[in-house]
């Protein structure tokens, strides 16, 4: 087994220092458990950031894997595969009943979605994205430019071109920002990295009637709020209302990588032959593991789940509000759960994890918690005890506001 120290060494000396990685090494994981090379356990309640919501390494998505790379892994995207259609009819019935472009991340997911509402818009002269601040759309140069957040953007500008933003839960701030060279508008119905703070009801309605009153798309990142974490099986389906295009990416494959885009009818056929791709976009392997991933979401109960269980750590986590200094709220949706701190979160998370609990601060004073969505719920009052035992050792510090941090992504 390879110490940490070894490990530390090779990653000191040959990777590229762009992330603040804690000095850890995991070695090996199974459902909400995670071991590192010390042969310590941890509870994961972050998921690998809203990715394994089947937990690690389930059973029946390791074999769909195994099968599937014995058989055929790629040939590209000038032929056909089998899998690629069953998963775009799987994601399209359970969504927006259009169709799907595969590609490998969440960023190239958004990418997509900008480049079909561009395209969608280019003889109308509309062109133009409004996203939110506080958003977070990905690190390429378009999708960071999407994103509205200094603290991504700083140092790479310039940006890309033609994106404005708008306030979040705000939305006579979005129809200011709207001209007649808007295409789109974009949104988390969930914000994630920006604080797991969500769209609030009329905010949502609000927007799809706007985009249909200026004859404009409404865009979902679902991203990291999709396939089933909040309690749905995408974010949107909570407030009643369908957007024209999502995107999917983080949970779609539990942990293999893949994103998508799923459109409706009417924008299923906008990008035609030479418009875009992407090599391995929605190989037979990768289409595999998110055809198992949705297979075990189902069967298993998983979207359902995750609203009992969010419910399970979200009712007695509210309940410490008041009970422990500096914990002002708890907000979220399903196992989509941040804790809101007075102050700056990272002392208190890393604190957690020392404790053996997965967690991630962001957005400076939350901490926010996305365990898989078969979290069992010994292990949600396992992870509860942690919280409330580092609440009580800790008591706060008096540290000034952070800088700005790198986001996580
Ligand atoms: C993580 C995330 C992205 C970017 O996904 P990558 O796979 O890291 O490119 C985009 N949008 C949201 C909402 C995310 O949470």
């Amino acid at each position: 087994m390879t110490e940490n120290s070894e490990v530390a060494e090779l990653f000191s000396n040959y990777v590229i220092p762009n992330y603040a990685r804690k000095p850890i090494a995991f070695v090996r994981g199974k459902g909400t458990r995670v071991w590192d090379s010390s042969g310590k356990v941890y509870l994961d309640f972050l998921g690998g950031i809203a990715v394994q919501g089947a937990g690690h390494c389930h059973p029946e998505i390791t074999k769909a894997i195994q099968a599937q790379a014995e058989r055929l892994v790629h040939v590209s995207n000038l032929y056909w595969t089998e899998n690629q259609g069953l998963l775009a009819r799987e994601l399209s019935g359970l969504s927006l009943k259009g169709k799907c472009f595969f590609c490998n991340s969440g960023a190239e997911a958004n990418e997509a979605l900008i480049k079909l509402a561009r395209y969608w818009g280019r003889e109308k002269g509309k062109f133009e994205i409004v996203s939110m601040k506080n958003s977070f759309h990905g690190r390429t140069l378009a999708t960071l430019s999407a994103t509205g957040q200094a603290k991504v953007q700083a140092g790479f500008e310039p940006l890309a071109p033609g994106f404005v933003y708008a306030d979040f839960n705000n939305l006579a701030s979005v129809r200011d920002a709207v001209t007649e060279h808007t295409a789109a508008v974009l949104v988390e119905a969930v914000q994630g990295e920006g604080g797991v703070i969500p769209a609030q009801p009329d905010f949502m309605k609000g927007l799809r009637e706007l985009c249909d009153e200026k004859g404009i798309l409404l865009l979902c990142d679902e991203i990291q709020c999709g396939m089933g974490r909040t309690g749905s099986w995408f974010g949107f389906q909570a407030y009643g209302i369908e957007p024209d295009a999502i995107s999917l990416a983080k949970g779609l494959g539990n942990g293999f990588p893949i994103g998508a885009i799923v459109t409706k009818p009417g924008l299923s056929d906008v990008l035609q032959p030479g418009t875009h791709g992407s090599t391995f976009g929605g190989t037979p392997l990768a289409c595999a593991a998110a055809l198992a991933t949705i297979s075990v979401i189902r069967g298993e109960k998983l979207v359902e789940r995750a609203a009992a269980a969010g419910e399970k750590f979200q009712s007695p986590l509210k309940a410490m509000v008041g009970k422990h200094a500096h914990l002002a709220e708890v907000r979220g949706a399903g196992l989509m759960v941040g804790l809101v701190l007075d102050q700056p979160a990272k002392d208190l998370a890393d604190k957690l994890v020392d404790m053996g609990l997965l967690c991630l601060a962001t957005a400076g004073n939350v901490i926010r918690f996305l365990p898989p969505l078969n979290v069992k719920d010994s292990e949600i009052e396992d992870a509860l005890d942690i919280i409330n035992d580092a609440f009580d050792e800790w008591n706060g510090t008096a540290a000034p506001e952070e800088e700005a941090k790198p986001a996580d992504a």
